[in-house]
């Protein structure tokens, strides 16, 4: 019987990956144990998740600035060229 206590780590919790506490449950989004204060709730979904700091960090709670970004990158460029073209078509037409 005295063998069983050396499987103990074996049966433990698992850990939070941020801390090495007791993990409360998985990141929602990359499915890592993290504990209570290692997570935080996300917002403005029908569901309420539970994401690691790690994740919050990443992508935030509102995904606006970075798809703002993303679309203003896309967009600079293909105005600049546009633009261009525009020019172009209008000396070739005078
Ligand atoms: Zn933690
Ligand atoms: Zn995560």
């Amino acid at each position: 019987m005295t063998g069983q206590l050396q499987h103990i780590g074996d049966d433990a919790p698992p850990r939070c990956v941020l801390c090495g506490k007791v993990a409360a449950g998985p990141c929602a989004s990359c499915h890592r144990m993290v504990c209570g204060e290692c997570s935080t709730l996300t917002e403005g979904s029908a569901q309420v998740w539970a994401i690691c700091l790690d994740c919050d960090r990443r992508k935030g709670r509102s995904l606006a600035p970075a798809w703002f970004r993303l679309l203003a990158w896309l967009l600079v460029p293909l105005a600049v060229l546009a633009a261009a073209t525009a020019l172009v078509g209008w000396l070739a037409s005078r």
